[in-house]
C-alpha cells in the first residue's frame, strides 16, 4: 500500500528475520481490519520491532476515517474519558484511554505537522482533509515495516498448537498473536462485516447485541403528515432518554429526526420509550407565558418569537393550542410551559446501519482484558476498535477509543 492506499507489493524489513511471504511465513502478528484501530495497533506493534501482517479486505484503506467528519476527521476529543463512552461495563475503556491519551494522539498529529483546528466542546478536527490522517498512520505502519495483503479476505483463522493460521486465498499464514480490528456494521457499503463478532463466538465470546447508534431517529406517518415539512429546520434543543442528556441542534429531516443532539441520545434510545425533548432549555416557558396571559396573540405567533414560525404552528396545531393566550388560562399555560421542556416524543425506530455511525454492543468487555484487549481464555485473540462493546459519543470519542485500544494491543502483542 502506499499513503495514498494504492496496494504495493508485501516488502520486507532489514530489520527483521528474512522469510519468504506466503504459506508459513510466519509473523508475531496479524492484524485483521485496517482501519482506525487496526492501522494503530500494527504500527505500534511494528515500531516494536514486531512483524506484522495488516489484512483488509475492501480496497480502498481507512474509509471510515476518510468520510469521517464531514471529510475532515474529527480525530479526537481533548475532554474524552470513560463517561463519555457506552458499554456494558463503563470501567473498561478508563485504562487504555489513561495510556494513550488525546494528548499523545495530537503528538503524532503535530510530528506530522498536520494542520487542525478546534471547532465545538473540545473536538478537533483536520483544517484540510481525513487523508492526513489516513497517511500519517500508514506512514507510522511503515516506519514499524508492517506488511499488507489487500484487498484480501479472509476465510477463517483456527488456533493450531500455541499458534495461530489465518486462511487466506493467496495462502495461510501463521502468528503467534491475532488482532481483530474489523469494526462494527455501520455502513456495510464501505465494507462494514460483522467478521469480529463471528470470531468472538468461534472463541466462545459472548457478544453484546449490536445495534446502530448515533443515528437519525425515524418518525412514523403519523409524525410525519404533522412535522416532515419541517425538513431542514434546526432548532437548540434538550434531548433525555434512558439516563442520556444531551443540549445541542435538533434537525428536523423529511424521515424524522437529526442532528447532533438526536445522534447522541439515539445511542441511548430504545424502541418503545419516548425521548424528552426541552424546545426551551435554560428558559423559564411558564414565567414567559403567564406574564403574557392576557394577551390577544395567538400561541403560535407568540411562540415564534422564540422558536421557527413554522415549528411553531405545527407544535400549537398538535397540542391544540394555537388559540389566543388570553383564552387558554394559567393552567393550561402551565401545562403548555411543561410539554415544552417535556415533549415526548416516540421514533418508530432509526434509520439503521446504513446511516449510523457507529455500532452499539460488540464483543463483551467480560471475556476481555482492559490492559491488552485479549481474550482472557484465548491466548493470543485480541480485540481493538469499534467491535468491542466501548460505544463513544459523537464529538472524536470512538477514534479517540480507537487509537487507545489499538495502542494498548499494539504494545503487548
Ligand atoms: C459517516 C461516519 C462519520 C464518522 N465520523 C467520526 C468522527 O468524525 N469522529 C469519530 O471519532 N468517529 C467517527 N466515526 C466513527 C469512526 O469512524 C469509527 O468508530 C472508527 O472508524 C472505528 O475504528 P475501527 O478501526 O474499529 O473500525 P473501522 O475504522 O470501521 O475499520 C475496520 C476495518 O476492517 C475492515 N474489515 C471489516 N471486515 C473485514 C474482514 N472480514 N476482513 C478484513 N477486513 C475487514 C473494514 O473494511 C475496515 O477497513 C464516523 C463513522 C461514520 C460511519
Amino acid at each position: 500500500m502506499t499513503a495514498t492506499g494504492r496496494p504495493e507489493r508485501e516488502h520486507r524489513s532489514a530489520r527483521h528475520e528474512a522469510r519468504p511471504v506466503g504459506e508459513d511465513a510466519g509473523f508475531d502478528v496479524v492484524v485483521i481490519g485496517a482501519g482506525a484501530a487496526g492501522m494503530m495497533c500494527a504500527a505500534q506493534a511494528g515500531l516494536r520491532g514486531r512483524r506484522v501482517l495488516l489484512i483488509e479486505h475492501y480496497h480502498r484503506l481507512a474509509e471510515k476515517i476518510r468520510i469521517s467528519g464531514g471529510g475532515r476527521c474529527n480525530f479526537t476529543n481533548v475532554n474524552a474519558g470513560p463517561a463519555n463512552y457506552l458499554s456494558r461495563n463503563p470501567e473498561f475503556c478508563r485504562s487504555a484511554l489513561a495510556r494513550y491519551t488525546p494528548r499523545d494522539f495530537l503528538a503524532l498529529v503535530a510530528r506530522y505537522r498536520i494542520p487542525y483546528h478546534e471547532k465545538k466542546l473540545g473536538q478537533l478536527f483536520c483544517d484540510d482533509t481525513a487523508q492526513d490522517i489516513i497517511a500519517m498512520l500508514k506512514a507510522e505502519c511503515d516506519r514499524g515495516h508492517v506488511q499488507w495483503r489487500m484487498p484480501c479476505a479472509v476465510d477463517g483463522i483456527a488456533r493450531e498448537g500455541d499458534r495461530w493460521v489465518v486462511h487466506t486465498p493467496p495462502g495461510a499464514v501463521r502468528a503467534s498473536a491475532i488482532v481483530i480490528a474489523t469494526g462494527g456494521l455501520s455502513v456495510p457499503k464501505i465494507g462494514a462485516t460483522p467478521f469480529g463478532y463471528r470470531i468472538a463466538e468461534q472463541f466462545g465470546l459472548a457478544i453484546v447485541p449490536p445495534r446502530p447508534a448515533l443515528v437519525p431517529l425515524a418518525f412514523d406517518p403519523a409524525q410525519l403528515a404533522r412535522y416532515g415539512d419541517l425538513s431542514g429546520l434546526s432548532v437548540d434543543a434538550e434531548v433525555s432518554c434512558n439516563g442520556g442528556r444531551f443540549r445541542e441542534s435538533l434537525l428536523f429531516t423529511h424521515r424524522g429526526l437529526s442532528g447532533p443532539a438526536i445522534l447522541q441520545i439515539s445511542s441511548y434510545w430504545s424502541g418503545g420509550v419516548p425521548l424528552s425533548i426541552d424546545l426551551l432549555p435554560g428558559q423559564d416557558a411558564a414565567a414567559w407565558l403567564l406574564e403574557r396571559r392576557a394577551s390577544p396573540a395567538r400561541l403560535d405567533n407568540l411562540l415564534a418569537e422564540r422558536l421557527p414560525k413554522r415549528l411553531a404552528q405545527q407544535w400549537c396545531a398538535a397540542h391544540d393550542a394555537a388559540r389566543p393566550v388570553r383564552e387558554l388560562g394559567a393552567e393550561r399555560l402551565r401545562a403548555i410551559a411543561a410539554e415544552l421542556h417535556d415533549w415526548r416524543v416516540l421514533p418508530s425506530g432509526t434509520l439503521g446501519y446504513a446511516r449510523a455511525e457507529v455500532t452499539l454492543g460488540g464483543v463483551d468487555t467480560r471475556g476481555l482484558s482492559s490492559k491488552t484487549m485479549a481474550a482472557t481464555t484465548v491466548p493470543g485473540l485480541h480485540f481493538v476498535g469499534e467491535v468491542v462493546d466501548v460505544t463513544g459519543w459523537l464529538g472524536g470519542y470512538n477514534f479517540q477509543w480507537a487509537w487507545a485500544s489499538g495502542h494498548a494491543a499494539g504494545q503487548v502483542v
